[in-house]
């Protein structure tokens, strides 16, 4: 699901028929990924009130991975789960108001912007960081669909513990494949990584772990045909090689996605200029949009990086564009 799914939040009123009622703040942040936080963090230290709104992962994609060891100033490595907290904490201790919930509309159409939230009520404000994120893809096969929970899941970590000791297939042949493929070795029996190329597209060191594991099997040059089951979840994963075009059945008992992610910006489209995948478009080294007082960071207008400290880096200039942006307008 979208992070930030539009639902019928146009009329003006609330799912019981009132009108909705109606807040204004000064920085309003949608996202609680690493660009959020960071954004945050800069915002309530430059006196501007931000009010982050978590959306419907609070964290980010962030607390859907485990180890973290590329992010600077943890020599150690780090849960994304705590660094998370840790960032919310900080963006608290200098008074962001963080608070649950969900955008389901947008007007930008006027100053101020309006987002309403959780279809319940709307909040105005003067600067919009945008910090939604993206969100993981699917194959797009009805089987898929079927067993969505079930056996099927996009998130190895969140998951990957209920499958301990089975065999399971991880999809893709980048970082995260890599990582998810890895990590599911360390709790199942074995792992079968289905790479549609003839090579991965992961980073070298990453390559190195997925050949140094001896219960991780590449099946380069597969795509997957229909993921089979029964009323138990999954029990196999049929799949076509794509050199001999024959088809072969492998047992298992979980199947995990990891081809990559869209961006969540759905909400954003009807103003906002995007790429032909749909990530915000930001003017060169500023996290500016088309529109003034908006800004887009993170992964929602990223697609090279991805990280997470090209996250945070980015959610940093967002809100000093913003604080800028209100100085200039002297909201
Ligand atoms: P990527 O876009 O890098 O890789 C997606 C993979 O999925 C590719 O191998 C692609 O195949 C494959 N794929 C896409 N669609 C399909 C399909 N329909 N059927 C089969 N395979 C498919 O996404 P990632 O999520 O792996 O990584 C995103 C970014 O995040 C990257 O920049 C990565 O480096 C970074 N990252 C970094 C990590 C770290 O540093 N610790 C951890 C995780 C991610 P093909 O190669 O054929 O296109």
């Amino acid at each position: 699901m979208n992070l930030f799914t539009p639902l019928n939040s146009e009329s003006g009123k609330n799912l019981s028929g009132s009108p909705k009622p109606v807040e204004h703040v000064r920085v309003l942040i949608l996202g609680s990924g690493p660009a959020g936080y960071t954004a945050a963090i800069y915002a309530a230290r430059a006196n501007l009130n931000p009010v982050v709104y978590e959306g419907i992962e609070p964290g980010g994609q962030l607390t859907t991975t485990t180890e973290v060891e590329n992010f600077p100033g943890y020599p150690d490595g780090v849960t994304g789960t705590q660094m998370m907290e840790d960032l919310k904490k900080q963006a608290e201790r200098f008074g962001t108001d963080v608070r649950f919930g969900i955008a389901t509309a947008a007007d930008l159409s006027s100053m101020p912007y309006r987002i309403t939230i959780d279809d319940e009520k709307v909040v105005e404000t003067d600067a919009l960081i945008i910090a939604t994120g993206a969100t993981a893809k699917y194959l797009g096969l009805e089987s898929e669909n079927k067993f969505k929970g079930q056996g099927v899941s996009a998130c190895a970590t969140c998951d990957g513990f209920f499958y301990k000791g089975k065999d399971v297939a991880v999809v893709g042949g980048g970082d995260t494949a890599a990582e998810e493929a890895t990590y599911l070795a360390g709790l199942c029996r074995k792992v079968y990584l289905i790479v549609r190329k003839s090579y991965l597209r992961a980073s070298k060191a990453m390559q190195e772990k997925v050949a140094s594991t001896p219960n991780i099997e590449i099946l380069f040059e597969h795509t997957t045909k229909e993921i089979v089951g029964d009323q138990s979840g999954v029990n196999g994963v049929i799949l076509t090689n794509t050199k001999t075009g024959k088809d072969v059945k492998v047992d298992i008992s979980g199947f995990f996605l990891a081809i990559g992610h869209h961006p969540n910006s759905e909400l954003f489209k009807p103003w906002l200029d995007t790429d032909e995948v749909g990530y915000i478009k930001t003017l060169p080294d500023s996290t500016k949009t088309n529109l003034p007082g908006v800004f887009a960071c993170g992964d929602v207008r990223d697609p090279h990086y991805r990280q997470a400290i090209t996250a945070a880096g980015s959610g940093c200039m967002a809100a000093i564009d913003a604080e800028r942006y209100l100085g200039e307008r002297k909201f």
